[in-house]
């Protein structure tokens, strides 16, 4: 009952965003102070204080969730499924894009392309990193305060793993006496995410308002094609390949949904799958019941590497873009832009236009039009709000499909 009032809320307080952010804009005001300043100031805080949770939590999570596994057996074979469940759902979001692509072909509707390219121009100057090292270095840093300072989520991963898998071969005493401080580390951090889902919808009602109040409906207009290309892509990953999953399961996929509708909802007025994690994880364990175990390890690893939503569009614009400027792109190629998307979605932070990053490597890569990313800009944010919701939506499922396949009984194991 409580948790559905606070959906109720969160609810309306989105539809009341879609009106108030309408009627405000960015100009209307008092005392010189702009309805949008305010969103935006308290949309932030409600979005720091997310954020803030995120390295400790993630930290403590996967070395208490570590700590609790029987030995490096275990360990192993949750870590083999774990993956193995990302890259299955990664390469079915990938291929649901390509195929929607090629048969939307939204690129060819598309042709003053000139006029928006000018300002991409820095963007793609300060991309152009190597894209194996570029995640390989993420992944090992120097220095783990600084990686934690730069919300290197990767880099804390591995630490975090290296530091649990550490802590298996250290005698009993002292593994008792750290488990039971990253257990209350843990523990503690789940408490204070709760009190700050207190504030959620007046956090989304704030996000979403200064969305609405700066994005104009002309902005979706001018990119219908590609728009709906992507956001049916997305649709059909979630309401159709995510369910057949979870059906195939022997789990709920509409339980599932109701389980983890409050993650989704933060994922998708915050477009950041990092700053939702807190939420996920609360949403996963209670509402899902998914054992601490899995649940610590599998979500806060998603969270960094299972972005089906980024990877298929991330594949989706790359096309678009080669579409656009009248390049033919062999079946060869749009298999190595599936690939590259793959690999790439595996490094993108969770964070609002992580992927933008993404796309620019794999243009580059293979010679493409890097300065095309322009293209797709005015549509970015909007597109953004789903594919984050999408990554979430995937990370609990594979966590779900996880505790199954580990015995568990999922509350959201009803078969309907
Ligand atoms: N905003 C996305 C996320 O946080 C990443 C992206 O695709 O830009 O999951």
């Amino acid at each position: 009952m409580k948790k559905n009032s606070m959906l109720l809320k969160v609810l309306v307080a989105i539809l009341l965003a879609v009106i108030v952010g309408n009627l405000t804009g960015t100009t209307a005001g008092v005392f010189g102070f702009t309805f949008y300043q305010l969103f935006d100031l308290v949309g932030h805080l409600f979005l720091n204080s997310l954020t803030l949770l995120v390295v400790p939590l993630v930290t403590s999570a996967i070395i208490s969730g570590l700590g609790q596994m029987s030995g490096e057996k275990s360990f192993k074979s949750l870590g083999l499924k774990t993956f193995g469940f990302y890259i299955l759902t990664i390469s079915l979001a990938v291929v649901v894009g390509v195929i929607l692509v090629n048969i939307i072909q939204p690129g060819t509707f598309h042709k003053e392309l000139t006029a928006d390219l000018a300002q991409a121009t820095h963007l793609v100057m300060s991309s152009q990193k190597d894209i194996f090292t570029g995640v390989l270095f993420k992944l090992i840093p120097t220095n783990i305060f600084e990686a934690a300072s730069q919300m290197n989520m990767l880099g804390m991963i591995f630490f975090s793993l290296l530091f649990g898998f550490g802590m298996m071969h250290i005698e009993k005493t002292a593994h008792a006496t750290l488990l039971s401080f990253w257990k209350g580390l843990f523990a503690t951090l789940m408490r204070m995410t709760h009190f700050v889902m207190k504030a959620m919808p007046l956090g989304v009602f704030c996000l979403m308002a200064k969305v609405v109040a700066s994005q104009g409906i002309e902005s979706i207009s001018n990119l219908a094609y590609f728009f709906m290309t992507v956001f049916g892509g997305l649709l059909i990953f979630c309401v159709v390949v995510l369910p057949l999953l979870l059906k195939f399961a022997g789990l709920s996929p509409l339980a599932h949904l109701k389980a983890v509708t409050p993650a989704l909802f933060t994922a998708f007025s915050t477009s950041s799958s990092a700053a939702t994690l807190p939420v996920t994880i609360e949403c996963v364990e209670k509402n899902a019941g998914v054992s601490n175990r899995i649940c610590s390890f599998v979500i806060p690893l998603g969270t960094s590497m299972n972005m089906a939503g980024s990877a298929l569009y991330e594949c989706i614009a790359v096309l678009f873009i080669a579409q656009v400027y009248g390049i033919d792109l062999s079946f060869g190629h749009q298999i190595l832009i599936a690939i590259l998307a793959l690999i790439t979605s595996m490094g993108v932070a969770g964070i609002p236009s992580g992927s933008l990053v993404s796309i620019i490597i794999i243009l580059n890569s293979l010679g493409l039009p890097a300065e095309g990313i322009a293209l797709i800009l005015p549509v970015d944010r909007l597109l953004d709000m789903c594919r984050t919701t999408t990554n979430v939506f995937s990370d609990t499922t594979c966590a779900v499909l996880v505790a199954k396949s580990e015995g568990e009984t999922v509350l959201t194991g009803t078969g309907n």
